[in-house]
Order: structure tokens, then sequence, then C-alpha cells
């Protein structure tokens, strides 16, 4: 995501002048239909300037961590059936929040004012006299339709696109849709919340005039990496919807331009777009590795079983941080090993000088580039990302030498045995994996019934601690349909202790190579 200090300072601009001390301000944001990327910069920018953010049920969580994070964060509803609040009571809450002089941003799905009842709550700021700014955002018409492939005008095919509610049985008196009047209109037809009336608008539609082969389609969860598409016609897909099991949120699409999917279609053509993957490694190191899934299109579940917390007492590595520039060699085996000694070495008011002329050897490349922020760069990094290579490349080096190995408390031990038969040998525990007490609430069900298609083991630990955290019933699952890919050899070998059986293995041991492996194997099972 874009963060620009400039850009938020000028898209902000003109609101202080509204503001004054005794009363707040209310943002109308719209949120967009889903993808968090599909948030405008002035919304971006509103929230990150937010006391209060008060947020509807199809607002994606990621938006939240842009608000300080002081913020207060209110939700405010409303899936289908389910209310947090009702509609009076958040524009009272908008209201009373910011009389008492707070900056709020009402984060609305989409677009406020299309189908949002935003128009109902600036209505009411404007009664309360509560200065207000709307923030549009994309509207799940246009931006569901376009990841799905379906442009809703096209010169060919539709010169006009009409959005309407589906939220109203057709058929009701008085009725606020004239479904005879728009089963007329030449052009491309949206309807919003109506998955759970399907059958009667198509009905309506097609008793309105509309050829019961029209093309149409429901796109659910749109723009996001669970996104599904049913395509049919006005006649046939109400029953293929339920076949499928559509459910909200999902937008109706009727028209010629539904056609055009099959050549535009994009999203849901990425590598790994229908997959699900579990990424069981540590929250601090889970974003980059999500990211890097997401882009290809995987839904991607967080289920880290193994934590990474700081030490208990720094007394040892403040200790080795002294000795630092009487070293001659530094040996980093994880990315977090460089975090948390440098960290340290920064708080203790120190900077990379710290270091002296002692040399620094990563075991991987993302060891080396976690080095980069801190200002420092790898003297040494081997060929093969792990304990072996290292030892291989660095041991003629390290001969008569002193070496300081920057380690978690649970990690291998071979470097330190070899090193120990050559050179003057120190450790130093810079971080410690501690086992996750659960897994996320209704993991273990997904994978009992088999809905996850990847589960990515990255050490022996994490891979025993995964199996420990699991039902027997999911445990079944595991190997099986539900299939596991590996970073290394080693975490293989755990894995097959387990009597799990491993499909796909990296090349290279990086999460990139990873990852790899998961799109390659996908192109290969494509039918
Ligand atoms: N203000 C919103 C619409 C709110 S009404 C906007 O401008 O998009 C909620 C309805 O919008 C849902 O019932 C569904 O029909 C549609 N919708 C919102 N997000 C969607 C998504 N990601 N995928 C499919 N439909 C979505």
């Amino acid at each position: 995501m874009v963060r620009d200090g400039g850009g938020e300072m000028e898209a902000m601009d003109g609101l202080d002048s509204q503001l004054d001390a005794e009363t707040g301000f209310v943002d109308l944001v719209g949120a967009g239909p889903g993808d968090p990327d599909l948030i405008t910069r002035k919304g971006m920018a509103a929230l990150g300037l937010a006391q209060v953010v008060v947020y509807d049920h199809l607002v994606h969580p990621r938006l939240l961590d842009l608000a300080p994070p002081d913020a207060e964060l209110i939700f405010a509803g409303k899936s289908r059936g389910k209310c947090a609040l009702k509609q009076d009571q958040i524009n009272a809450l908008l209201v009373e929040i910011a009389r008492d002089g707070r900056r709020v941003v009402r984060l609305k799905g989409g677009d406020p004012y299309v189908f949002g009842r935003g128009a109902e709550e600036a209505e009411h700021l404007v009664n309360a006299g509560i200065p207000f700014r709307v923030v549009p955002g994309v509207t799940a018409g246009v931006g569901v339709t376009s990841y799905a492939g379906i442009p809703v005008t096209h010169r060919g095919f539709a010169s006009a696109v009409t959005f309407v509610t589906g939220h109203e049985e057709p058929g009701t008196q008085p009725s606020r849709v004239d479904w005879r009047a728009l089963a007329a209109l030449p052009g491309t037809l949206v309807a919003y919340m109506g998955v759970g009336r399907l059958a009667s608008i198509c009905e309506a539609l097609i008793q309105g005039g509309r050829e019961s082969s029209t093309e149409a389609c429901v796109i659910q969860n749109g723009t996001l990496n669970s996104q599904r598409t049913v395509v049919g016609t006005l006649a046939s897909l109400p029953g293929l919807s339920s076949d499928a099991a559509v459910a909200a949120p999902a937008l109706l699409v009727v028209g010629q331009v539904v056609s055009r999917r099959e050549s535009l279609s994009w999203f849901e053509n990425r590598p790994l777009f229908g997959q699900s993957v579990v990424v069981t490694r540590p929250a601090e190191e889970g974003g980059a590795s999500i990211s890097s899934l997401e882009a290809l299109g995987a839904e991607v579940l967080l289920a880290p079983t193994v934590q990474i917390l700081p030490v208990e007492s720094f007394s040892e590595i403040d200790g080795a941080i002294a000795r630092l520039p009487h070293l001659d060699w530094v040996v980093f085996t994880s990315a977090n090993g460089v975090n948390h000694l440098l960290k340290r070495v920064f708080a203790g008011g120190r900077d990379a000088r710290a270091f002296g002329r002692c040399r620094i050897a990563a075991i991987g490349p993302r060891t080396a580039d976690a080095l980069a922020p801190f200002g420092l760069r790898a003297d040494l990094v081997p060929k093969l990302s792990r304990s072996e290579g290292l030892a291989e490349e660095l041991l003629n080096q390290v001969r008569g030498k002193s070496v300081l190995l920057a380690r978690a408390d649970r990690g291998r031990v071979l470097l330190d045995e070899e090193f120990r038969k050559v050179a003057s040998v120190e450790h130093v525990t810079v971080y410690r994996n501690v086992d996750s007490p659960c897994l996320p609430p209704g993991l273990d069900d997904r994978i009992a019934s088999g809905t996850i298609d990847w589960i990515t083991i990255t050490s022996s630990a994490i891979v025993e601690r995964l199996f420990e955290l699991l039902s027997a019933r999911a445990r079944a699952r595991v190997g099986e349909t539900v299939k596991l890919a590996s970073l290394s050899p080693l975490t293989t070998a755990a894995a097959n202790r387990l009597g799990w059986k491993v499909e796909a293995e990296a090349e290279t041991t990086t999460w990139e190579g990873l990852v790899r492996v998961l799109e390659r194997h996908k192109r290969s099972t494509r039918v």
C-alpha cells in the first residue's frame, strides 16, 4: 500500500480550516469493495488522522491498521440478519462522538452513497450541525465486476448500466423497484444484495420481457482472493448458484457483457487463484510471506505454530554487543536473529559502528537482506542457504579466529560443533521460539473438512508443533487432501517422521523457492 507523508498532507488540505476545537469532524469514507488496496489516497489519509473509526461488516480488517494505534475502533454491523448497531443508533453515535470534539472516520464498504445508507448519516450530521466530508469509494458494481472480467459498459455490448438494490422481494407492494421497467432497459443490470432473492429477481426480469437466455452471473466475495463467480443465464443461474451455495456478499450481473469474461478474466487467472494456503510461520515473518502468496491469487490463512519472542533478560546480548569490535566474525542464522540483535544495538544508543571491524556472515539471502535497514551488509552468504552451506564456506575463514553465533534458543547445533573444531566460538541467544498455545478458530475444522489446499511448513519445530495442535481428524487429512509444502529436506524429514507425506519441497531453501514450487505444482495439475 502506498504511504506518502507529503501526499497525505495534500489530501487533507482544507480539512483543518473546517475544524474548530469544540466540534469534531466526520469523514464518510468509502473503503472500496473488498481488496484493501482499492481505498483512495484521501480515504487512507483520513484514516491516518482518525481518533475514532466506526466501521461496517464488509470493511477489510487490514484497513483498520491504517488508523493510529490509539484510535478507538467501533464495529457498527451489519451482516445479514445481524446488526451490531441499528441505523438510528449509528447516526446518533456519529453525532455524539463528533460533539466530543473528536475526528471520526465512518468507514463503509464500497462507496458510502451507493446502497450504503450514507446519505442518511450525512443528513443527520447536517441537521446536527456537524462538519463532514465524503470520500468516495470504488463501489462493488464497478470494482467487483472488473475483477470478475466484466466491463459494465462496452461499445459493442452495453451502452448503459443500471445499479439496483435486490434487497426487496420483487412483487412487494408498494414496491421501490420497478422490475418490469428494468427488464425493458437495454444494457447491463447490476443488482446488489440480491443473492437471497435470486430466483424471484431472475423470474421478474424474464416476466418483464428479458430473454431467459440472457447471460447472467453472480460474484461472491469480489476482489478478494476468495472471489467466486458462477455464470449462467437468467433461466439457469438461480439453480447453478444454489448448487454452488453462493452466499452474501454477492452481486448479480445481467447482460451481454458477462460473456466478456471469457477473454477479459484476469484476477481469477492468476497462478494460485482458488488455492487456500495455510502459512505456519511465526507472525513476525508472516507479513511478507502472505503478500507474496496473495499477489499470486492464493487465499492465505496465517496460523503461526511458533511465536518469536525477545529473550527474558538482555544481559547476555548486551555483553556480546560490547565485545563485537573485538570479534572476527558474527554469524546470523535467521532474519529474526539480525532484527533482535540489531534492535538491541540501536536501543542502547549505538548504531552499525558497534560492529567495528567484525565481519558478518548470513545463512541466506533473506537474512542478509534483514541487515540492510540497519546500514550493514553481509560479508559472506553461502550458496547453499543452510547450516551445512555456511559451515563449508566459512570454515576456512574462521580458522583460529573468534566467532559469535547469534541464534534462537532452539536452534541447530551443527554450526557450533563444526566451528568449535577450528575457532574460538561463543553463542548468544538473541530471541526465543515459543510454541503457540492454539491455532486460529475454525482452522482445524477447515483442515478436517479438506477445504484447505496447502499447508506450508518451514522448520522441524513448526511442523512438530502443528502436529500437536491439530485434532486427530485434521491430522488424518494432512499429507492427503490437504497437501504439505516444505521449505527444506530437514523439514520434510521431520514431517515424514510424523507420518505425513510431503507433496512439494522448495528447490532453494527460501520462501520464494517454496512459493515457486506451489506455482509450478498448480500449473502441472491444471486441466
Ligand atoms: N456501499 C456498498 C454497497 C453496500 S450494500 C458499495 O458501494 O459497494 C452491500 C451489497 O454490496 C452486498 O450485498 C453485495 O451485493 C454488494 N457487495 C459489496 N461488496 C461485495 C463484494 N466484495 N463482492 C460481491 N458483492 C459485494
